[in-house]
């Protein structure tokens, strides 16, 4: 089989740290190759409310990911209490700043912020999220347009393996904007035939073992174990959760915390013909999907003769 490793009885692992790291190279030589033509390098804006901690590693890992590739990241951090009309203000004025391609807002917020308002705010051709609803409607319509990071970042890296999706049966666990239902666009639009599951589907092990492709977005930590798959299913695993990691090894390995996803990744390895890894799978390709779009925002704003097409492996 294609995709299956040399092992034939363990999954292949997506490597998506590897992949994004190959779609870095090519952005990065795409931006240098630029840079002289458009007069100053891609600027991202991030907007960060609170303390979240989590929040704080993401946002570090995109800081790190803009400056390895020549993109000038700006965040812009305010205070937990802040009112949404107050971060309306910045974003507009970020909206009129003509360094500035792409805007983000790190989420979750917090619960005074109204989130909606503020995706709203920002102008589609700056959304480096792909969440504004113009956007989402571009995906719907098939129409080009920034693209959620998260469902791109999967889409891109199925592609990488050759994993075949047309005419196949996929589930998508999960109905979120920021996840579930932006992917289930994107397979359909790849031409498969597609079964979206959310916290009322019914019997979700006799849907989710006619996948040959399951796409899983519950934010349920290791909820999915090897009875929910089919053999040889193809596996994406888009949660990531911190968790406490057991005493003893917590100080032999550094760090307290433990990332897992929303699969049982070593038993259903043993099932499945491909599976991605958390960490290492979904998340450096959402990050490489924020580049992405981005750097499509410059190549706009600029007049850059840049083909996205040439800048991905
Ligand atoms: P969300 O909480 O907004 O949505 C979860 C969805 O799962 C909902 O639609 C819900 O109906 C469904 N669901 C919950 N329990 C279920 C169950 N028992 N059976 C079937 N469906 C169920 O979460 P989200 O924002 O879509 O994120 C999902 C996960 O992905 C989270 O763990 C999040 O941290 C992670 N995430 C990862 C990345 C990344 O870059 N890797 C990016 C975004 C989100």
């Amino acid at each position: 089989m294609l995709y299956r490793d040399s092992y034939g009885s363990m999954a292949l692992r997506l490597d998506g740290r590897k992949v994004a790291g190959e779609i870095e190279k090519c952005l990065k030589d795409g931006v240098s190759s630029c840079l002289k033509q458009a007069g100053r390098p891609p600027g991202l804006a991030v907007i960060r409310i609170g303390d979240d901690a989590a929040s704080a590693v993401y946002i570090s890992n995109k800081e790190k990911a803009c400056a390895r590739i020549g993109v000038k990241s700006l965040v812009f951090h305010f205070n937990q209490d802040i009112s949404t009309q107050d971060v309306i203000k910045e974003i507009e004025k970020l909206n009129r700043n003509e360094l500035v391609d792409g805007i983000l807002v790190q989420l979750p917020l917090p619960k005074q912020i109204d989130e909606a308002e503020l995706l709203k705010a920002i102008d589609p051709d700056k959304d480096a999220d792909g969440l504004h609803t113009l956007n989402l409607g571009r995906l719907l319509k098939d129409e080009e347009g920034p693209r959620s990071c998260t469902p791109a970042g999967v889409m891109m890296l199925l592609d990488n393996y050759q994993i075949p999706i047309e005419g196949k049966r996929v589930v998508v666990i999960g109905r979120s904007i920021l996840v579930g239902k932006p992917m289930a666009l994107m397979l359909q639009s790849a031409n498969a035939t597609v079964t979206v599951a959310h916290s009322r589907t019914r019997d979700l092990a006799s849907l989710t073992k006619q996948a040959d492709l399951l796409v899983v977005a519950a934010g349920k930590p290791r909820m999915i174990g090897p009875e929910y798959i089919k053999d040889k299913a193809v596996v994406v695993d888009v949660g990531i959760h911190r968790q406490p990691k057991p005493i003893a090894s917590a100080s032999s390995q550094g760090g307290k915390t433990l990332l897992c996803g929303d699969v049982c990744f070593e038993e259903v390895s043993k099932i499945a013909s491909a599976i991605t890894p958390v960490p290492g799978g979904v998340g450096p390709m959402t990050v490489s999907m924020l580049l992405v779009n981005t750097i499509n925002s410059w190549k706009n704003h600029c007049g850059l003769s840049l083909r996205m097409t040439d800048l991905l492996p």
